[in-house]
């Protein structure tokens, strides 16, 4: 993970004081609705400094736009006060020392964090992130977005969410493998293929999670459904490296039609260039879409007569950046990277890059949010009073999940299905999955967010009632 926000964006950030409508959106600085309620104040203090540019960043934090939309569907369905309150809160917060000794010879402490959200629908799933800006607040924030995101595409699952506030770009892949290890060591009791099924996240891999699985092995035997996202030689899925960009460019396809476009005409921009960004793009260029503009953390990129995915992925694999890749786009402040004219963005970089200060200067059609959270609720209401089509997150970026879901479902029978297979089930699940929230948000006169959270929260009632948990 190269070139994560740094101080100075933090202190960029502006102020956001006309949220959308629901519950209004507190105020960086000020407590959530959630203080108090079981978890204490939003813990901001694991903050780290790093020296790399990056756009401004969002107004208020991942949680708090979780907690603004889960407030929005709450008063909407009339979901009783101490209803909410159970379902807004998380059922297990662990924090954990990770010591490493590192190359210099000294011993580092990281802090680890795993969240259990909600289990009333299976066992909990959730990505593992390790970025030196993790913290409690924000895995928090993820899983309960985890949570929703599992009712909402109907797999047995409940929501989770871990990290490590490590910069694994400034380590060595034996310091990495230790940092993957200790965390493993100290969060293995809550975790198994009954009880949680950690993944990979931002500035995690399948290498990670075969790190992950071998450490858990030592002290359980040899377990491969206890994490997801594997190598393909350790019980891996086909199919499962792909699979978030697959999934976002599935509804893409599905959400064309509704503003009259045809996918193989549509000219499109990606934030963020990773796996989600980078698979997204190679699938759309599949479809015959043009990619006028691509970022990552090192800067942007843009060209009228288009880029090519492929050969900017394997540039990207080769070690280079999305800032000196050497082809015949121009390079562009990757501010304005947002104020390209296009038929579709997508969001593949990190939480709240679309915000009050800079949603207005968008220019698409439409956005598919391959990244969590990556638009503010007060960005949301521009974006939806501007007319664009915004396919959110919980949705959007569900394939990684359905995947994982796949891999594990193989790993419990140790059978393995072929990469045509994967890539079908998956299409079935994103369209269906599509559909009910797009006919849910027409019947209901509402965008697709509120309507997505409105239905992943009443799959989780009528689990968690049903338990006779609530
Ligand atoms: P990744 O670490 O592979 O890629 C992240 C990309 O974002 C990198 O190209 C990085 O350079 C770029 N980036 C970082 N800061 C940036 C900035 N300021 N401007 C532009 N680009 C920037 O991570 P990923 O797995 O692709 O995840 C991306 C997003 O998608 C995250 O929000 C993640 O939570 C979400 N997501 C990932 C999966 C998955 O299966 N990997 C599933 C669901 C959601």
């Amino acid at each position: 993970m190269r070139g994560a926000m740094g101080e100075e964006a933090t202190e960029e950030r502006a102020r956001d004081d006309d949220s959308a409508d629901g519950p209004a959106v507190p105020q960086e600085g000020e407590a959530g609705p959630h203080a108090g309620a079981g978890h204490g104040q939003p813990d901001k203090s694991a903050k780290k400094t790093e020296d790399a540019p990056a756009p401004s960043r969002a107004e208020v934090s991942n949680y708090e736009i979780v907690e603004h939309w889960f407030g929005v569907a709450a008063e909407r369905l009339d979901l009783p006060d101490d209803v909410a309150a159970v379902l807004r809160s998380s059922y297990r917060e662990v924090q954990v020392q990770v010591p490493v000794r590192l190359g210099d010879g000294k011993v580092h402490v990281f802090s680890g964090y795993r969240v259990q959200h909600n289990g009333a629908r299976g066992p909990y799933k959730g990505g593992i992130r390790f970025h030196p800006e993790v913290d409690l607040d924000e895995v928090r924030a993820l899983a309960e977005l985890m949570t929703w995101k599992t009712a909402i595409v109907s797999l047995p699952y409940g929501g989770a969410k871990g990290g490590v506030n490590v910069d694994p770009s400034k380590l060595e892949a034996r310091e990495v493998q230790a940092v993957a290890r200790s965390f493993m060591d100290k969060i293995e009791k809550v975790l198994g293929p009954t009880r949680d099924i950690p993944a990979p996240d931002v500035g995690t891999n399948a290498q990670v999670m075969a790190w992950l699985m071998d450490e858990y092995g030592k002290l359980h035997g040899h377990t491969p459904a206890c994490v997801t996202g594997k190598p393909i030689a350790l019980e891996g899925s086909y199919g499962r490296e792909a699979a978030t960009g697959r999934g976002v460019v599935q509804v893409f396809r599905e959400a064309a039609p509704e503003i009259g476009l045809d996918p193989a005409e549509a000219r499109f921009a990606v934030q963020g260039f990773g796996n989600v960004g980078s698979w997204a793009s190679r699938l759309m260029q599949e479809l015959g879409a043009t990619m006028v503009g691509v970022s990552d953390a090192s800067g942007a990129i843009a060209s009228e007569g288009g880029i090519d995915a492929e050969t900017l992925a394997e540039h990207v694999r080769d070690g280079g950046n999305v800032g000196d890749f050497d082809g015949s786009a121009d390079e562009i402040d990757p501010d304005d990277l947002l104020a390209l004219e296009c038929d579709v963005f997508i969001p593949a970089a990190l939480g709240g890059m679309i915000h009050k200060a800079n949603a207005d200067r968008m220019r698409c059609r439409m956005m598919v949010e391959g990244a969590n959270s990556p638009t503010t609720p007060a960005a949301d209401s521009i974006l939806n009073d501007k007319g664009v089509l915004i396919v959110p997150d919980v949705l959007a970026n569900a394939g990684g999940v359905v995947v994982s879901y796949f891999e594990w479902v193989q790993n419990l029978q140790h059978l393995r299905w072929t990469e045509d297979e994967v890539n079908e089930r998956l299409g079935e699940i994103m369209r269906k999955a599509f559909r009910e929230v797009a006919d849910r948000a027409r019947e209901n006169g509402v965008p697709m967010r509120p309507a997505a959270y409105e239905l992943g929260i009443e799959r989780v009632v009528e689990a968690a009632s049903t338990r006779g948990y609530i």
